[in-house]
């Protein structure tokens, strides 16, 4: 099957129902129900792009096995003119939730496409696996399906170092071994996407290590969502079933974040593709570059975010007249600054880029983690405070839609209109600034960006250990030495 269809994809969900809970309530169909079906239609809008006549050259590429049209995400980069190519698609597709949606399909597709160009590194676990990540890898591109993942496992302590604390009976752990395949019990963090995916991959993650002693919750596999025994337990919905104009943000990309729980659920052999290797899982994202590639795709999204975001508040000075005041113009250019860097860490990331030992052209992976670290940790919180700063009380001073069907339309027009733009146009700009910076999707964007790249003490901490500081410090060792010699 070629690329599919937004419906296609709506259709899929429907065929498949899985087991849902929200809000203390079984959804009985992702696709109807209010807290999801927006996101839903969201994800449905980026798969028809694909069909769009002045987008299909850009968004997918001829499959090597049928000569049908694929998704872009799929294509293994031999280039770096194949990675620019996949990096203006990826931008097409955050574009349109506005960097908001960060688990876009492109975001798995392009670690299993990653996976798929480094299918030696399973076999170094058991032959067969090799041929599992390639066929499935070609079963995904083939039906163009949306994947979800779940990396960490419960903890009922958090030890001091970087290896997690596990225990048989709250993480997700392996039952036994069967003619079938793999029985797994526990639970999983956290699958954004999740209630709305058609697969769920299950790994490691780089900065959750799991010990010696952790060989029964080492995997790496995918099954799909409506597999018997898999739970979803969803957070509140942030789609509070509010009009486009009064909640732009949540009222369209509700991607919705869910734990998993997993109820002796039977993994067949042919969706196993590592087991038991504590080592090969623990490095997965290093060992085969598919960290590299996912932070490409991520950093992608960042800047149109970041791009977003400038737009936005640009919008806003103009609309308030303010952009006059020097710390009105300090504001902007912070956000100018902060887009240019992780512009220049993106495109930095591809001038680098070098075949991995696969054969895999591989985008460097220093200025893609020094450009989402620092969107993480500080730019993006800051574009949201500035946000704020350049609102003000346009952020409450704020008539719904409704409001201008009211005698008091009036009052409005003409209270609430400015030098440059009238009562309603501010009113919709300002609930587009008011879902970035200050309502419930906001504060969960924000938190998303900090945290889910994995915690930035953890991350700090295996940079700190691995990075290669010796050429700098060597510097200063002769800078010293030289002094001596004097
Ligand atoms: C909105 C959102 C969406 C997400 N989506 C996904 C997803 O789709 N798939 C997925 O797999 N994951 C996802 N995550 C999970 C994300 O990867 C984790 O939140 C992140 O890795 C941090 O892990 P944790 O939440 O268990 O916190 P921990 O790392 O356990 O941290 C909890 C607290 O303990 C402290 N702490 C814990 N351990 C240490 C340590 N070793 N050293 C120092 N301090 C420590 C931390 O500083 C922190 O205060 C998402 C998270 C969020 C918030």
């Amino acid at each position: 099957m070629p690329a599919r269809t937004g419906q296609e994809y709506i259709t899929g969900l429907k065929e498949r129902p899985r087991e849902v809970w929200i809000d203390g309530e079984r959804v009985k169909d992702v696709t109807t129900h209010p807290a999801l079906s927006n996101g839903v239609k969201s994800v449905a809008a980026l798969y028809d792009m694909q069909h769009d006549p002045e987008l299909r050259e850009e968004m997918t590429y001829a499959s090597p096995t049928t000569g049908q049209p694929v998704g872009l995400s799929f294509l293994v980069p031999e280039k770096i003119e194949d990675l620019e190519r996949r990096r203006n698609m990826m931008a097409r597709w955050a574009w349109a939730s506005c960097g908001m949606m960060g688990r876009s399909p492109d975001f798995l597709n392009v670690i299993f496409t990653a996976w798929a160009g480094a299918s030696e590194y399973f076999a170094q676990d058991r032959p067969e696996f090799k041929k599992n990540v390639t066929d499935y890898y070609e079963y995904i591109r083939e039906n163009d399906l949306t994947l979800t993942h779940a990396l960490l496992n419960l903890q009922r302590r958090r030890a001091s170092a970087s290896i997690d604390t596990l225990s048989d009976d709250v993480a997700l752990t392996t039952v036994k071994e069967t003619d079938a395949g793999v029985i797994v019990h526990g639970s999983r963090l956290l699958a954004t996407l999740g209630p709305i995916s058609d697969e769920l991959a299950i790994y490691h993650a780089g900065n959750h290590r799991v010990d010696a002693d952790g060989k029964r919750q080492s995997f790496c596999f995918s099954i799909p969502c409506d597999t018997p025994g898999l739970k979803f337990l969803c957070r509140e919905s942030f789609d509070q079933g509010r009009s486009h104009f009064n909640h732009p943000l949540g009222s369209r990309f509700e991607e919705m974040d869910a734990t998993i729980f997993f109820d002796n659920v039977l993994v067949p052999w042919e969706r196993v593709f590592l087991l038991g290797s504590v080592e090969l899982c623990n490095n997965i994202g290093s060992g085969t570059q598919s960290a590299a590639h996912s932070g490409h795709q991520v950093l992608t999204r960042c800047l149109v975010k970041a791009e977003f975001i400038l737009g936005l508040a640009d919008l806003i000075v103009e609309t308030l007249g303010s952009g006059s005041n020097p710390h009105v113009q300090e504001h902007v250019a912070e956000l100018i600054t902060s887009r240019d860097m992780l512009n220049a860490c993106l495109r930095a990331s591809e001038a680098d880029a070098a075949p991995n030992q696969y054969g895999v052209m591989s985008p460097a992976i220093a200025p893609l983690q020094a450009g989402r670290t620092l969107f993480g940790r500080s730019v993006y919180p800051r574009m949201v405070e500035i946000i704020q700063l350049l609102g003000t009380s346009s952020l409450m001073a704020l008539p719904t839609e409704a409001d201008f069907d009211t005698p008091v339309a009036a009052d409005l027009d003409h209270y609430l209109a400015t030098d440059t733009t009238g009562a309603r146009d501010r009113a919709k700009l300002f609930h587009l600034a008011w879902d970035v910076s200050c309502s419930s999707f906001s504060g969960r964007q924000v938190l998303y960006e900090r945290m889910f790249g994995g915690n930035p003490v953890r991350n700090a901490m295996t940079l700190f250990n691995n990075y290669d500081k010796e050429p700098f410090r060597q510097h200063v060792h002769e800078f010293l030495e030289s002094d001596d010699e004097e």
